[in-house]
């Protein structure tokens, strides 16, 4: 599914931050230039090397899997967004509190849930 290795390219399919929304406070920017292995503290870009990516979509959502290793943990782990077709739009709502558009998940390299990082 991967069409073309090109590893400049890959990186600049992430996004480069996530949103974490905090009940009444708005939200909270978090890098996605990080490794979310556990037991590992890298927020160096240049040590996290995106090699691979898997795409595809149904009805509902679009899903793409970015592969990441990194270089301090020599782990991998995935980046995981999946895009949700068909967003209802709110004409009620006046703050313009973005609707959810896409939605980022870390897996390991197994495809274990590490967690469900934010919004994108
Ligand atoms: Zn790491």
């Amino acid at each position: 599914m991967t069409d073309k290795a090109d590893k400049e390219d890959l990186r600049y399919e992430i996004p480069t931050h996530a949103f974490i929304a905090l009940a009444r406070r708005g939200m909270e920017k978090i890098s996605l230039d990080q490794c979310f292995l556990k037991n590992c503290d890298n927020s160096d870009p240049e040590l996290l090397e995106p090699f691979k990516k898997e795409e595809f979509e149904d009805n509902q959502k679009h899903v793409k899997k970015i592969y990441v290793k990194c270089k301090k943990c020599n782990g991998i782990f995935i980046l995981k967004l999946e895009t949700i077709k068909h967003v209802a739009k709110s004409t009620k709502e006046k703050n313009q509190e973005p609707l959810s558009m896409g939605i980022v998940y870390a897996l390991d390299e197994d495809g274990n849930n590490l967690g469900h990082l934010g919004y994108f």
